[in-house]
């Protein structure tokens, strides 16, 4: 029998007196397991995790057998709302001292009497994270960039990543977990507990291909931790660790407006030689191709500068000499 999906809000009482609630599910097995918390769009701007978590709750219902699961779709209902990855920022603003008092991933585990971003992750700190033993973080970064898996060690945390299937894994090192200010990764590893996060590729925008990716991904973790029966759905050439050493860059060789190949898509096969597009020369109207230096998978693809997330000159495809058009990686390095 299915187990119930509850739904329930936690309470944040903002400095301006008003109360924020924001919902998220239980589903209880009933029986002793882990407790795993899944949050999604702690950037307001990255929007696939929400939609993950609505199509994963009632298969976790359905094949729950051991745990409990806490799912909190709208993570920062304030960023979504303001509809920018931090509140308070405005157009193309990152990495500004607004955006850094604001970034609700860098103020775990909060603080009661701080900013509204600061009370917020303390209520959702003492409600839903300080239960959890499991935290999958679901954020979605440019769309130049593939999907990927941030891979950590320790506890379960190599363990939720190794089968989360996605293309492409970003290996970090664990660091001496500072106290305060932190991604909530780092509190609840802090704690004893596992984590791991899943950036899928683009935001503003909720692609299917993504949305699919994240579904079986959290299916595979929840398999992984014994939360649900069957073994977990890796397809081929999955986890392909990034590396410098596995991966080349292809540069613009001029200026001119760059265009991708019809038909080719980040995380596509590519083969040594093979065409990846064309740059327009902007002076003397000439059509230069682009071509895979080497075979793997495109890890990145299209014209785009350091802040694509953010900056709308960064994602235009006027490319200056040198700017990066793709990344291929090319082996499996582990
Ligand atoms: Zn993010």
């Amino acid at each position: 029998m299915a187990a119930e999906i509850t739904l329930s809000h936690v309470e944040t009482t903002l400095t301006d007196g008003e109360t924020l609630r924001t919902p998220w599910w239980e589903i209880d097995s009933g029986a002793d397991g882990p407790v795993l918390l899944a949050i999604a769009a702690q950037h307001g701007n990255e929007v696939h995790g929400i939609e993950v978590l609505r199509r994963f709750a009632p298969i976790c219902a359905e094949g729950i057998v051991s745990g409990t699961a806490l799912l909190v779709p709208f993570g920062n209902l304030l960023a979504i709302r303001h509809r920018r990855n931090s509140s308070m920022i405005g157009p193309e603003e990152k990495q500004t001292e607004l955006h850094k008092r604001f970034n609700m991933n860098g103020l775990w585990p909060g603080d009661a009497q701080g900013n509204d971003i600061e009370r917020l992750v303390a209520s959702l700190d003492e409600a839903l994270a300080q239960r959890a033993t499991h935290v999958v973080d679901l954020h979605s970064w440019n769309g130049f960039w593939a999907a990927s898996t941030l891979r950590w060690e320790g506890a379960d945390s190599a363990k939720m990543a190794d089968v989360a299937g996605t293309r492409f894994t970003w290996w970090h090192q664990v660091h001496s977990t500072p106290a305060s200010h932190t991604q909530i990764r780092n509190t609840v590893v802090g704690r004893g507990g596992s984590a791991v996060c899943i950036e899928f590729a683009g935001q503003n925008c909720v692609y299917e291909r993504e949305v699919q990716v994240g579904v079986r991904a959290m299916c595979n973790i929840a398999k992984v931790l014994g939360m649900m029966e069957g073994e977990p759905e890796i397809p081929p050439d999955c986890g392909l660790r990034i590396t410098d050493e596995n991966t080349t860059v292809v540069r613009a060789p001029c200026s001119g407006l760059f265009v991708e190949q019809p038909g080719l898509a980040l995380e596509d096969r590519v083969e040594a030689g093979q065409r990846l597009g064309h740059i327009i020369r902007d002076d003397d109207l000439s059509v230069v191709e682009i071509a895979a230096p080497v075979g793997g998978w495109l890890w990145r693809f299209g014209s785009h500068r350091p802040n694509p997330d953010v900056s709308l000159a960064d994602q235009h495809p006027y490319s200056d000499p040198g700017d990066p058009l793709a990344s291929v990686v090319s082996n499996r390095a582990y």
